[in-house]
């Protein structure tokens, strides 16, 4: 279809330069968290030709998503985002390799990141967060963390032998929910600025391991200087959020959703069970089906009140 491939990087290598093109073909990107920061950061790399991007969403796509996560539109409400983010991402460029996965990434899968030269933090938990620190520094591999809230946002590149992210941030309060709000222009500012820091890694330019500060309402932009902490865990080789076993029962940050882990589970056969009841939708990764979104390895997003409540569906629609 398109015959003029060379002219695609055109643009870009004007600036990168064409041998520091190849470079971006050949780095693999992934992305953890595919949302405000996810999607913009996914897009950009996609388009700059990046060859292979690892998709990591748990979640689904909600109408109060839409304002800021830019690849998602109206009819893809309720869809997985890591599997809806790989369908727009390969009619945006189809040389490049995307591989999708749906999973609440834990001390247990996080394994699937050891192929990838950079990995990129565009979630909202904290937890999280200091799990890839502490298995990118364990793996020697550098990773960008990114923040966005209000008007506000932060990013950090984090190397193998550089300061981390425990080195200034403490363990208290692991779970925020983002009720505060938030512009669709920090997020994609934040984004950007994340994007921006990849390509010049990839193409092996010097980045420095400073802490950014960006406030997109008062235009105020700081550089901030991180010191490796004398006793920061991570840096001394303690990596214990890889040790930390799955919780059972997460509760989502918008409102009425809870995450149960489960046991491995076969989707066909439930959705024949399921198809004599009522509408079921199988998007190729998850069945949705009244209030519950199953996936195959036993993990289901469900719409409830309470945690019990959450509980008693799972019990009621996929046993265990
Ligand atoms: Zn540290």
């Amino acid at each position: 279809m398109l015959n003029k491939y060379s002219e695609r990087y055109s643009r870009q290598e004007l600036v990168l330069g064409k041998a520091n093109q190849k470079k971006l073909q050949k780095a693999i990107v992934a992305i953890v968290g595919v949302g405000a920061l996810g999607t913009v950061a996914a897009e950009l790399l996609t388009r700059a030709g990046v060859g292979k991007l690892i998709l990591i969403d748990r979640d689904t796509i909600e109408e109060s998503n839409l304002q800021r996560q830019l690849l998602f539109t109206e009819k893809d409400v309720g869809k997985s985002k890591a599997k809806v983010a790989e369908e727009k991402l390969k009619e945006i460029n189809s040389t490049i390799k995307i591989k999708p996965h749906a999973i609440h990434l834990n001390s247990e899968n996080i394994s699937l990141l050891k192929e990838a030269d950079l990995v990129l933090d565009c979630t909202d938990s904290l937890k999280t967060r200091f799990l890839l620190n502490d298995f990118c520094k364990k793996e020697n591999i550098p990773w960008i963390y990114a923040s966005a809230i209000r008007t506000e946002g932060y990013v950090m590149p984090v190397f193998p032998n550089g300061p981390c992210l425990r080195c200034f941030l403490k363990e208290a309060n692991l779970e925020t929910c983002d009720t505060v709000g938030v512009l669709n222009t920090i997020t994609t500012s934040i984004a950007a600025l994340q994007t921006t820091l990849v390509i010049k890694i990839l193409i092996g330019k010097k980045v420095e391991p400073f802490l950014y500060h960006c406030d997109i309402w008062k235009q105020k932009f700081q550089t901030l200087k991180i010191k490796q902490k004398t006793n920061c865990p991570t840096c001394h080789g303690d990596y214990r959020f890889l040790n930390q076993k799955e919780e059972l029962v997460t509760k989502f940050c918008s409102a009425g959703k809870y995450q149960i882990t489960g046991k491995k589970v076969n989707l066909t056969e439930i959705q024949k069970r399921w198809n004599k009841l009522g509408k079921v939708v199988n998007d190729g990764i998850a069945l949705r089906f009244g209030k519950i979104i199953l996936f195959g390895d036993g993990r289901a997003l469900i719409e409830a009140k309470t945690e019990e409540e959450a509980r008693s569906v799972y019990g009621k629609w996929v046993g265990n």
